[in-house]
């Protein structure tokens, strides 16, 4: 019962080995909410084309990849395969 608290040993880092530009997060767009995920230098490994501008997404250029939240068409099992890499300017300069 006579517990003291225990001292915390929480001890704030700002270095961490954990990527956050890995992580994804859900953006609204005109047409809808999209999940968004950052793709780093070193695993853009292949040529994508951008959706935005037409132009080739080219390996080791950091961008990101999105999908809708829910599918826009019949055909998809799953949203996922409805992916598209953007340039991360064309993506947040699309409406
Ligand atoms: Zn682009």
């Amino acid at each position: 019962m006579g517990r003291h608290k225990s001292h915390s040993n929480r001890r704030s880092r700002s270095a961490r080995p954990l990527n956050p530009s890995s992580h994804a997060h859900s953006e609204e767009k005109r047409d809808g909410a999209y999940v968004v995920r950052n793709v780093p230098a070193d695993r853009a490994m292949k040529v994508y084309t951008c959706p935005g501008c037409l132009h080739p997404i080219l390996p080791g250029t950091p961008h990101i990849v999105a999908w809708p939240h829910e599918p826009t068409g019949f055909g998809h099992d799953s949203p996922v395969a409805e992916r598209r890499h953007w340039h991360t300017g064309c993506w947040q300069a699309r409406l």
